[in-house]
């Protein structure tokens, strides 16, 4: 038995029979041309192509992974249509007289090479997706033929194998039969790249950075993947084979014991009950959310719209998108968060001043304040949407008093705009904020009397009370949201919020923590919003929860 170490990116375990994805890659053709105009052209026309395809491509990761996925595929064409990206290429054929599938490689290798010696780790893993977008580029200037896994699907006949490659694009990834695939072994890859990520959300086992250890040699022999550990077993021994059987079936069983909970209540043992929804970044999400059985969505991050855009959201367009998440829920509740740029959401048509400390600056809420026209066109188009369904309204970032009375002024004002101009919108819409400042739970007592609901935002209430930057992977170690001053927070917020009669939940990650689901249950949260694919292992941790067995003192064990 052989064991190689590399890097797990999904938890799922299992064994198959090794099979080498080799790419052709013929080396790419380097002519002078002299008609540089026609050349042009025959660019232009493959750069259509290669957005058609990637759009394509988008729809398909949306149905198979969800909205996440598919904005891989987005970026692919933003990266495409990226202006440095494109004149270094339309250069090359004018000024150098290179042929264009020359001068995309030459693209590729320039803008790989740049991405791969930046210091931030999501910005080195970029390098693997401005060589894909490269390619998919070359192929359509050269034959058209498309180089992907399907020749080892072909060979391979009914049965499943286990993938080799030295890497995988993410677009080779996203187009992977899943029937065949059982997992995705690879020489190199990093943990933040596309194709990692699609590996997850497709729940495919996946080992990645093996190195030169993943040898051709090992074509056609058994191997035991181990996602979790991030281990390849060549030729398992029996006592290896058994031991990751045995991971894998319960990983299965899992599945289904998790897929039975569809339907019931998130009800502890001894009758106590909660709400369970779930967190969205995009309208796609929402199918997920569903599948999932989640009650409701508690944080729908509306910045989706603006983010993915090149021009802020006309009122219209941003109507149609809340219209859409309110009937595709049903009369479950959708609750939108307003707009939350600044920090680490830029959008380029909208430009923030560089600041020292952007988490601590000009965001969220201090933003709409400041521009009453884009905080009024986002609430009418909330209020117009709330006619169709179960839309509740939640303003991030608060920190005062003042500033809910602000955000009341600026919606009153879009309801009587609304109301002149005969625009039908419903007025009596739920409305929260988030407790994600240490301020604003401080002063929870005074803000819960004004509004119907809090939602606490356990990611940024981490980072401002143990002044870690959520952003900053070199301080990790301080980003402890079991911390007692975070729970304290939280316990505060949860007495002040009912004292008021008001309901509370937390939307922020620490809500799928089934370590604390207990502790929550205890201090009497009301809701718990999720990713998505905790909802039913959330609900699972409730349902074996008794309250009335006091065996541990939890709240006072956390705060
Ligand atoms: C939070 O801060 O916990 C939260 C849910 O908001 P975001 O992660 O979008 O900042
Ligand atoms: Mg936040």
């Amino acid at each position: 038995m052989i064991s190689l170490i590399g890097i797990g990116v999904s938890g799922e375990s299992c064994i198959g029979t090794l099979s080498f994805y080799r790419k052709n890659r013929t080396a790419v053709p380097e002519y002078k041309i002299s008609d540089t105009q026609a050349e042009l052209c025959r660019f232009e026309q493959a750069h259509r192509q290669a957005i058609e395809e990637l759009k394509e491509l988008q729809e398909q990761a949306g149905q198979k992974a969800g909205g996440e996925e598919a904005a891989i595929f987005e970026i692919h064409q933003m990266m495409l249509q990226d202006q440095d990206y494109c004149g270094f290429i339309r250069d090359a054929i004018q000024n150098q007289h290179a042929n264009a599938s020359y001068a995309a490689d030459m693209a590729a290798g320039h803008f790989s090479e740049m991405f791969s010696a930046m210091e931030d780790e999501y910005m080195r893993g970029r390098a693997a997706d401005v060589r894909d977008i490269s390619e998919r580029l070359i192929r359509l200037l050269n034959d058209g033929q498309a180089d992907t896994p399907e020749s080892l699907f072909a060979q391979s006949g009914t049965e499943g194998f286990i993938l080799a490659a030295d890497d995988l694009a993410p677009s080779e990834t996203i187009q992977l039969d899943r029937e065949k695939v059982l997992a995705i072994v690879l020489r190199h890859g990093s943990q933040n790249s596309h194709t990692a990520i699609l590996a997850r959300s497709l729940g495919i086992p996946a080992v990645i950075g093996l190195g030169d250890g993943l040898s051709e040699e090992y074509e056609g022999m058994q191997a035991a993947v181990d996602g979790a550990a991030g281990k390849v077993y060549i030729c398992p021994d029996t006592e290896t084979l058994h031991a990751v059987q045995a991971k894998s079936e319960q990983a299965g069983q899992r599945r289904s014991r998790l897929s039975r909970l569809k339907g019931t209540a998130n009800m502890t043992n001894d009758g106590k009950k909660i709400e369970l929804y779930a967190n969205i970044g995009s309208i796609s999400e929402i199918k997920q959310a569903l599948e999932n059985d989640a009650g409701g969505i508690g944080l729908f991050r509306s910045e989706f719209l603006y983010l993915e855009n090149t021009h802020l959201p006309a009122e219209d367009e941003q109507f149609a998108a809340y219209r859409q998440a309110a009937e595709a829920m049903g009369g479950r509740k959708v609750i939108i968060r307003t707009l939350d740029l600044g920090a680490d959401k830029q959008a380029d048509y909208f430009p923030l001043e560089a600041e020292e400390n952007p988490a601590l600056g000009f965001r969220a809420i201090r933003i709409c304040l400041a521009h009453p026209d884009l905080f009024k066109t986002q609430l009418r188009a909330l209020y117009r949407a709330a006619a169709y369904g179960n839309i509740s309204i939640m303003y991030p970032m608060i920190t005062s008093v003042e500033e809910v009375e602000a955000a009341k002024k600026i919606a009153a004002e879009a309801q009587q705009e609304l109301a002149a101009g005969g625009i039908p919108f419903r007025s009596n819409v739920e409305t929260g904020i988030m407790i994600e400042t240490p301020a604003a739970a401080l002063i929870s007592s005074e803000l819960a009397p004004m509004v119907d609901f809090f939602s606490i935002g356990t990611n940024d209430l981490t980072q401002y009370t143990l002044a870690a930057d959520r952003q900053n992977p070199n301080i990790g170690q301080f980003i402890n949201p079991h911390h007692k001053a975070v729970m304290r927070l939280i316990k505060m917020v949860v007495d002040n919020a009912h004292q008021a009669g008001i309901w509370v939940g937390i939307c922020g990650e620490l809500g799928g923590d089934i370590s604390l689901t207990r502790t929550f249950l205890k201090m009497g949260l009301d809701e718990l919003s999720v990713p998505p694919g905790l909802v039913l292992p959330v609900r699972d941790a409730i349902q074996n929860i008794d309250l009335s067995q006091e065996e541990k003192k939890e709240i006072e064990n956390h705060i």
